[in-house]
């Protein structure tokens, strides 16, 4: 790969954790920036521009969600949260602050390497800007309003377009179900739970190889839903021919 190294700036006070993280990334190719407070790691932020930061909330002087916010006055760079277990509330107010993603201690090495990755990505495209939305065999066109399915073309209400819009922008990222809502049905409707299940229902059904074992949209319990960021593959669908 002849690709620059990103950099991951990790704010975190303690140091076994801050080791550990250091060396899966470095032997992942990361190049890692580590600081124990939130006021260095905000002013680390601004002066090395990481291409992505890793945040523990519990700090030391100031909390990991004034970080957020201070971090996002100027800046979009993917924010991922490294939380205590059995925190939802911590988490959802952190995701609400701005963070893209959360991992929890102690880390699995391997899924906070695949989170770290599916933010990037997410950042990549953003900046691309393509006409194009693109996972796994889910296309969608944003100048035609179209999305296929394998290179199938399939129907979605203009509600069902925007809620999958949403997801493929935010793949790869934890969304509540407030953002969720407030984002695709306005601000007066962050209550109505009840529309956004039906809705992921109905999407599921349309792309998902198998709507009972979900692939694309995941639900993470207590907390929202996301979207995996799915490796492109051959059509699940066989051809006509072979189908008889
Ligand atoms: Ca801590």
């Amino acid at each position: 790969m002849n690709q620059k190294k990103s950099t991951v700036l990790i704010i975190e006070d303690e140091p076994p954790i801050r080791k550990v993280l250091t060396i899966s990334l470095e032997s992942a190719g990361y190049k890692v920036v580590e600081c124990d407070n939130g006021r260095e790691g905000m002013r680390l932020a601004a002066s090395i521009g990481p291409e992505l930061i890793l945040l523990d909330l519990g700090l030391p002087d100031i909390d990991g969600k004034d970080v957020i916010a201070g971090v996002r006055e100027w800046s979009q760079v993917p924010i991922i949260i490294c939380s205590v277990r059995n925190s939802d509330d911590e988490v959802i107010r952190a995701l609400s602050a701005g963070a893209d993603d959360y991992v929890t201690k102690p880390f699995n090495p391997e899924v906070l390497l695949a989170r770290i990755l599916a933010n990037l990505r997410k950042a990549a495209t953003h900046e691309a800007g393509e006409p194009t939305l693109a996972n796994g065999g889910i296309r969608m066109d944003l100048v035609r309003h179209e999305v296929f399915m394998n290179g199938k073309k399939i129907i979605f209400t203009p509600k069902e377009y925007e809620l999958l819009r949403y997801f493929l922008v935010n793949r790869g990222k934890m969304l509540t179900h407030k953002q969720i809502l407030k984002e695709v049905w306005g601000a007066a409707h962050t209550e109505d739970m009840q529309y956004l299940r039906v809705y992921v229902r109905q999407l599921r059904e349309k792309i998902e190889p198998d709507a009972t074992i979900p692939s694309y949209i995941i639900t993470e319990p207590g907390i929202g839903y996301r979207m995996e960021t799915v490796t492109a593959r051959m059509p699940e669908v066989l051809p006509e021919a072979l189908q008889a």
